[in-house]
């Protein structure tokens, strides 16, 4: 892969607004980046391998649990912040940001939000200094879209809990020390529990085959009569919100994340189209691909004021799960298109894994439909204006 000359699009001047805090934090993960996930990403993608050599620096970094109070050993930023963490993270690889938004929003967050004082602190230090890995599983072979379908139960069974199901497309199940995984109980309300590596009859086969975040693991997470002890259950918050809560955090990561794709897509594609030539001059020349750069930076503008916006609105807990749909929604396609018309700038080369951008747009096809679909999120808004839901 050609090496990592990549420099920031700020169109806006987006740096001035924010703190000295923040930008310390996106500087630590960009150079990060640059040192450690961008020289050996490209052949863990062809490998179809996570490089678990960096799970080390991604708890450096502060990418798990960017926003956990330090005394859980989070990092306890602010949601810019941990915004820019995943943007950087992601300018690098949507996989390897998959991994740190499974951790920080989906594995500590419910732990954090839902659990008690002694599961927070028998499982938080280790998640956030990734001494342990987690994963998610709320989707099933059969309930995607519909989680609230979900056919994965448990039992009461006087000291402890029997659970049976399975969850398929789980991120890090293949590795994850411990999943929160989602089941309904015996009245058929949700509820979490922490389902940890080693408990008989819980497995995790890995999902091959994938043409898409091929350095992220994914997996199944097969429940045949595992015993949960009762103290493994989440219970400050139960039923469908419980889960949705904790995707309200990922989705808003991945709404900052996406624009670190499309940003490195762009700066390849500008310098590509103004180095390489053609009849005489440089591609960037030409009015066309100029049309595509110029609708590129003003796509990642648009994204970055939206990202930047509701950053706000999360510090101040006012930001809405409407809301947060639209930024994913939007960022993600925004990012893919990029991808798209950056992949064309470069012509034959644009295919190959001498850059980035082939990685990244086939990466984004998974982004635009995990933490809910590109159609969910437009029916949530159209929901949310009309008062209608016209998908359940
Ligand atoms: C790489 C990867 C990693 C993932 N990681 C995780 C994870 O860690 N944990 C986890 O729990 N899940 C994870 N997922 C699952 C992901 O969230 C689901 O794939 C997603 O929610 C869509 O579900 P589905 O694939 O079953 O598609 P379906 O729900 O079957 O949807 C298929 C199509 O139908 C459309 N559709 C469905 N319902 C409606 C409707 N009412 N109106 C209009 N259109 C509709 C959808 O938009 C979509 O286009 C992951 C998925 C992938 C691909």
């Amino acid at each position: 892969m050609k090496p990592d000359l990549f420099e920031s699009p700020d169109y806006y001047n987006l740096d001035d607004l924010l703190s000295e805090e923040h930008k310390l934090v996106r500087d630590a993960a960009r150079s990060w980046v640059k040192r450690a996930v961008s020289p050996i990403i490209e052949d863990y993608a062809q490998r179809a391998e996570f490089p678990n050599e960096i799970i080390a620096g991604l708890a450096e970094i502060g990418a798990f649990g960017p926003y956990i109070p330090e005394e859980y050993g989070g990092a306890g930023l602010d949601q810019i912040s941990y915004g820019l963490i995943m943007q950087e993270i992601e300018r690098g690889d949507s996989g390897v940001r998959s991994t740190a938004s499974v951790q920080s929003s989906l594995v500590m967050y419910p732990i954090f939000a839902y659990g008690t004082e002694e599961q927070r602190k028998r499982f938080l230090p280790d998640l956030a200094s990734g001494k342990k890995m987690g994963c998610f599983g709320l989707t099933e072979p059969d309930h995607g879209s519909n989680p609230g379908g979900m056919v994965t139960r448990f039992a009461d069974k006087g000291d402890h809990y029997l659970l049976n199901g399975a969850k398929l497309w789980i991120s890090n199940s293949p590795f994850a020390d411990l999943a929160v995984v989602w089941a309904k109980n015996e009245e058929g309300r949700i509820h979490g529990l922490i389902v940890e590596r080693g408990m008989e009859g819980f497995s995790t086969p890995e999902t091959h085959n994938k043409w898409s975040l091929r350095a992220s693991a994914t997996g199944e997470l097969i429940f045949d009569n595992v015993k949960v002890p009762k103290e493994n259950l989440l219970p400050g918050k139960n039923g469908l919100g419980a889960p949705l809560g904790c995707l309200d955090s990922a989705r808003y990561g991945i709404a900052w994340g996406a624009i670190g794709a499309a940003m490195d897509c762009y700066d390849t594609a500008l310098r590509y189209a103004k180095e390489r030539s053609q009849f005489g001059k440089p591609i960037a020349s030409f009015q066309l691909q100029q049309k595509k750069l110029a609708e590129m930076i003003t796509e990642i503008t648009k994204a970055q004021l939206l990202a930047f916006r509701l950053g706000q609105l999360k510090n101040e807990g006012r930001a809405t799960t409407a809301q947060i749909s639209m930024a994913k929604r939007n960022n993600v396609d925004m990012a893919l298109k990029i991808a798209r018309e950056a992949r064309q700038v470069l012509g034959g080369m644009g295919i190959t894994g001498e850059y980035s951008i082939m990685r990244h747009m086939m990466n984004l096809e998974s982004v635009i439909t995990y933490e809910g679909t590109h159609d969910i999120h437009l029916l949530i808004t159209g929901a949310d204006i009309t008062g209608i839901s016209a998908f359940k």
